[in-house]
């Protein structure tokens, strides 16, 4: 089929990194770049409604192709005209492909060239999902961006395994992209290769020589440190052509977007801020904060004195306290409004300072803020702070 055109336009590039300023246009609206995908996984933010969606600044969400396979299934989302009408969520989706999930959550799972057969953990059935049944499904889902079905190895997989997982995936890609039947979705490919720079360049060489509509880094924030992922993103995002967007995937913390922006990339998700909300933890502009702490219980102030969201505009520390040692569900609501909101705000943020090309000091210092407020707990992490779920 012709190469279906998703229309992206840079508008402002900074002069000191690869930071860029886009606009990605979906059939069901703009998306600004850099931009940070809010993950509803189960077709829901969970707690949260469009409306809610909507007040956070949320452009673009993400849903999952291996859960939604599985409960409701593709029948369901044909029968009622796919995720927008079915969620009542009017903005842009993109759908992961189940790789990931494949790799990381199924039981029973048995991996061939031809697919991945799996158990369902909702009625214990066997499901075959190839690169050809995704693509179906996300058809069916009706997303503005799909994703191919990759192979996510191991990460503390050897250099064999790595190579073997990236040269599937791009014998896969192919395959997704043969099995595309609508032209007005979009379809990214993903890079492979862990922390190998020879075998990321080798996929990347592969796949932007095919017809796809953006490119994804795949396989990072599962094992690796921050360093590594910080130099296999800025090597890896070099390969990838500059008239396509480029999709993070999975990642992660501010630092690790702040650092990714500047390495010329467009697209984020991450579960971060509304899996730690559910925790009772909340980023702010002066570090993380743990509601569940007595500290909190007689803050008589707003959870972040620097933040504009409805929850800080309406609440205290100490109500939000009581709602966690309660476990009212009102608390982990009221903190993922936040958390979206933090993270949101620093991607308008980002793509104003690349707008007025000051993009290098205003990373530099919101890095050095957060450093500052949380550079007692880091040092004390030993492994990476991410939460690869
Ligand atoms: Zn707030």
């Amino acid at each position: 089929m012709a190469r279906m055109v998703l229309p992206f336009l840079v508008s402002a590039s900074d002069t000191s990194s690869s930071a860029r300023r886009g606009a990605l246009q979906t059939q069901h609206g703009t998306i600004e770049t850099p931009a940070f995908m809010c993950v509803g996984t189960r077709a829901t933010v969970t707690g949260l409604d469009p409306e809610d969606l909507r007040a956070v600044g949320a452009g673009i969400l993400l849903a999952n192709t291996y859960h939604l396979l599985l409960q409701p299934g593709p029948e369901l989302f044909r029968r009622v005209g796919g995720i927008h009408r079915f969620m009542g969520w009017t903005g842009p989706v993109l759908t992961d492909s189940g790789g990931y999930q494949i790799f990381s959550l199924a039981s029973d799972r048995t991996v061939r060239e031809k697919g991945a057969t799996f158990k369902s953990y909702v009625d214990k059935r066997t499901h075959l999902l190839s690169p050809e049944r995704s693509i179906e499904v996300q058809t069916a889902i009706g997303s503005d961006i799909m994703m191919v079905l990759d192979v996510c190895p191991d990460s503390t997989a050897d250099e064999a395994t790595i190579r073997e997982a990236m040269e599937r995936t791009n014998r896969w890609a192919l395959r997704s992209l043969a099995a595309r039947t609508n032209a007005q979705q979009a379809l990214f490919a993903i890079v492979q290769g862990g922390v190998v720079s020879e075998l990321r360049r080798e996929s990347a060489a592969f796949l932007t020589a095919q017809p796809f509509d953006g490119f994804a880094l795949g396989g990072l924030a599962v094992g690796d440190t921050r360093a590594q992922r910080e130099e296999i993103t800025h090597s890896s995002a070099a390969l990838l052509p500059a008239n396509r967007p480029r999709y993070l995937m999975g990642v992660g913390t501010p630092p690790d977007l702040l650092q990714a922006i500047a390495a010329g990339i467009d697209l984020f998700d991450c579960v971060l801020p509304t899996h730690l909300a559910w925790q009772g933890t909340a980023f702010t502009s002066t570090g993380r904060v743990r509601l569940k702490r007595s500290a909190c219980a007689a803050a008589d102030k707003p959870l972040d004195d620097c933040c504009a969201c409805s929850t800080c505009r309406r609440f205290t520390r100490a109500y939000l306290h009581h709602l966690f040692k309660c476990g009212e569900p009102l608390g982990p609501r009221l903190l993922s409004i936040h958390n979206l909101h933090h993270y949101l705000a620093l991607m308008a943020e980002a793509r104003d300072a690349i707008e007025a090309g000051a993009y290098t000091s205003f990373a530099r210092a919101k890095l050095a803020a957060i450093d500052r407020h949380e550079h007692s707990e880091l040092s004390l992490r030993s492994s990476s702070p991410d939460d690869p779920s």
